[in-house]
């Protein structure tokens, strides 16, 4: 396939000039996010890049429906985003699974909620275990997963509840190198699979040019869109292709411009 999978679909998500201001206990108050525009189309790929403290968890937060945005607005698959829905699966980089829960019973967790039948649950969180090379480790406990194996059973539980869009912040941060590059494999497989849209916070410009179509690089304080980098490489990339090493520094670049004077 190529990268780009530009359709008349209208957008998966919208950010509209959201902005996040923040009170500290201290009373003392922060704008984390200012003016975010932000399409995320359906079946796209998006990455998010920037420095620490950046707003990007925010960004993440809002569109998951964990925050509310102080202006502006954010809607998902045409509704007005008020919480977080089933439409929209949440990867965290802390491996956020239930140590009391076998790899399988991590899976059907959100399919409880949902009042799914005993036997519904299996069928489907056995579907994921085999989506994500798992099926092997379906009656483990997360401490006799190694990290990347979590990593994979929190995907297959965000994807449970069959969501359009799966948001990730910062998953594969804490994953040793090599691990790393065979999650964003099969996580490229996987969204090519399913057709889900996939916004994907990372900090790290060799994992957003292997990943993305399109790159948001992001400024701090308060946290803004700098640039939208288009990466036009069909998949699988290599990360060899001098093309990949061009993009790479054109984001490289963008991330290092000094910020703005107002700051
Ligand atoms: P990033 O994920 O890019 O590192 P965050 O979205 O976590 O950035 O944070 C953006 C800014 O907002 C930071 O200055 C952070 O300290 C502040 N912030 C984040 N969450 C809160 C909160 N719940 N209360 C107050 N300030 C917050
Ligand atoms: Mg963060």
């Amino acid at each position: 396939m190529t990268a780009s999978m530009k359709s008349a679909a209208p957008p998966s998500v919208s950010v509209r000039d959201a902005s996040k201001l923040y009170a500290s206990s201290g009373g003392e108050l922060n704008w984390a996010m200012t003016g975010v525009d932000l399409d995320i189309g359906q079946g796209e790929f998006v990455c998010a890049i920037g420095p620490s403290g950046c707003g990007k968890t925010t960004l993440l937060n809002m569109i998951a429906g964990f925050i509310q945005p102080t202006t502006g607005t954010v809607t998902a698959g045409g509704q007005r985003v008020s919480g977080p829905g089933a439409d929209r699966g949440v990867v965290f980089q802390e491996y956020a699974l239930f140590p009391w829960l076998t790899a399988r019973k991590n899976i059907e967790f959100g399919l409880k909620m949902q009042g799914l039948d005993a036997a519904t649950r299996r069928r489907r969180a056995d579907e994921l275990l085999v989506l994500t090379g798992l099926s092997h480790a379906a009656t483990r406990f997360p401490f006799e997963l190694s990290g990347g194996m979590r990593q994979r059973i929190a995907v297959a539980r965000a994807l449970a509840t069959q969501p359009q869009v799966l948001l990730m912040d910062e998953p594969f941060a804490a994953i040793d190198a090599l691990t790393r590059t065979s999650l964003q494999r099969e996580l490229l497989r996987i969204w090519q699979e399913l057709k889900l849209s996939v916004f994907f916070i990372t900090h790290n410009i060799e994992e957003a040019v292997f990943l993305a179509q399109r790159v948001v690089v992001m400024s701090a304080h308060p946290g803004r869109i700098r640039e939208i980098v288009d990466i036009d490489l069909p998949y699988p990339r290599d990360r060899a292709d001098p093309a990949f090493g061009e993009l790479y520094a054109r984001i490289g670049a963008a991330f290092a411009q000094p910020e703005e004077a107002s700051a």
